[in-house]
């Protein structure tokens, strides 16, 4: 095997198949490689629906080897750590390679050791989670019978920022079905202060909560796990109080301030885990304070290593981490890229932070949160051909658009490189 590449790419998800697709579109004579140990390419975006019941997991998988772009090296290997300053990179099973032009992204990976009692605890019992395995959700789902059905989301950035309260929705309106709303307690837990930052789609959810009965509680982040005697502890982040006053109590309806710690029992527990950067990211000189690939927010080319790009998950953007905002990334990873090439400046600086969360609120209903850097509302023009006057409200055709429309797209339109 050869260990030069004109472009080498790390993770041949969403990103970086997208990339490398675009890549060879633009000019299929490129030489390019991408670094993936996974066997298989999964569409995460339809985990939600597989953690409801609506979806079949098998058809969010498939072979990595039948995604690859006709053209790209697959170097199934695993990226250990880059050298950006020698232009090369160290491979757990290849070596060294090297490259003149290095595009990062390897996505994020769950932490759920960052929370004390939840390693323990993920994916056994009632304690569940659409992040590692929506299989597992839909079971505890079919089996609670009644009682606290306890949704939560971490401090740290997660992918799909509305994924943690999607289920909740969705759960919500499998128990009304079932006839167990009336005797179960809906409750979504997040550190967040507000449920979204859209204020058109926070109206629509705020209104959705109601519908269901469900408890909102914000500023509350969860601390820790009991498994063994099935309470979450959660501890205030509102920025104000700063009392400390700490309640053993299990009020559902406290509210939540300063220092304060609250503990909530659960019949069952759904859980966003906390997400960072890969560690080989985070221990490189690539990464901002906080570990994320440091790069420009508009033009995604890192801030120190001109020939290096960054997108996806990994990436340190001020905007939700989601497959819809790769794809307004990657053009302009390669425009910049192809503008390099031809000795021109890599002055594409067309992203604007567009990202997009099609908030699920029930079985057949869904509203589409699209937005940029500054929280403005973005609906996509095209969403009125399809007879949607107000994707900020809920609508059974978006609901369509998410589980047969989106996932047709991704497979046959968005990874062969085709703009949509
Ligand atoms: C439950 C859930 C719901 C979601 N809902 C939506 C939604 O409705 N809409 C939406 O747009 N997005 C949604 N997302 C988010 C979306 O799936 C991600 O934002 C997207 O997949 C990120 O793409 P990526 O390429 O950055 O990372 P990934 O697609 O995760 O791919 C990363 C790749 O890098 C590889 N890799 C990792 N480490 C290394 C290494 N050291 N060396 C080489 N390769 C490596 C991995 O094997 C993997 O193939 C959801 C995600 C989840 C979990």
């Amino acid at each position: 095997m050869k260990s030069h590449y004109q472009i080498l790419i790390i993770g041949g998800g969403t990103a970086g198949i997208m990339t490398a697709a675009q890549l060879l579109k633009a000019n299929s004579k490129l030489d390019i490689a991408i670094i993936d140990p996974a066997d298989t390419h999964y569409y995460q975006p339809a985990w939600t629906l597989v953690g409801a019941g609506d979806f079949s997991f098998s058809k969010t998988a498939k072979p990595m080897a039948s995604v690859m772009p006709k053209g790209v090296s697959w170097i199934k290997d695993k990226a250990t750590e880059i050298k950006a300053s020698d232009n090369s990179l160290v491979t757990e099973g290849n070596g060294s390679l090297t490259y003149d032009y290095l595009v990062v992204a390897p996505g994020l990976v769950i932490a759920p050791e960052l929370i004390p009692g939840l390693k323990e605890s993920l994916g056994k019992g009632v304690v569940c989670s659409n992040y590692t395995d929506p299989k597992h959700t839909w079971e505890v789902l079919q089996n609670f019978k009644g009682g606290n059905a306890l949704f939560t989301q971490p401090t740290t950035p997660i992918k799909c920022g509305g994924a943690p309260q999607k289920i909740a929705y969705l759960a919500a309106d499998h128990l009304r079905k079932r006839g167990l709303l009336e005797k179960s307690e809906v409750i979504f837990a997040t550190p967040g202060s507000v449920i979204f930052g859209v204020p058109e789609i926070r109206r629509t959810l705020m209104h959705v909560i109601d519908r269901y009965g469900m408890h909102f509680k914000p500023f509350y982040a969860p601390q820790s796990i009991d498994a063994e005697n099935q309470v979450v502890t959660f501890k205030s982040v509102h920025p104000e109080d700063n009392q400390c006053v700490v309640n053993e109590g299990n009020e559902i309806g406290e509210e939540m301030h300063g220092d304060m710690t609250i503990k909530i029992p659960y019949d069952m527990l759904h859980i966003a885990p906390p997400q960072q950067a890969p560690q080989f990211i985070r221990e490189s000189d690539l990464v901002n304070e906080a570990g994320w690939l440091n790069v420009d927010i508009n033009s995604l080319q890192h801030k120190n290593y001109s020939n290096v790009f960054g997108l996806g998950d990994v990436a340190a953007l001020p905007t939700a981490k989601t497959g819809a905002a790769i794809r307004k990334q990657v053009p302009v990873v390669v425009g910049n890229l192809l503008s390099l090439m031809e000795s021109k400046p890599a002055d594409n600086k067309d992203y604007q932070g567009y990202s997009s969360c099609p908030l699920v609120t029930g079985y057949g209903k869904m509203t589409l949160a699209e937005f940029d850097y500054e929280g403005n509302f973005t609906p996509d023009p095209k969403l009125k051909q399809m007879l949607i006057k107000d994707s900020s409200k809920e609508h059974w055709r978006l609901y369509m658009l998410k589980k047969y429309g989106l996932p047709y797209l991704y497979w046959n339109k968005m990874l062969k490189g085709q703009a949509v």
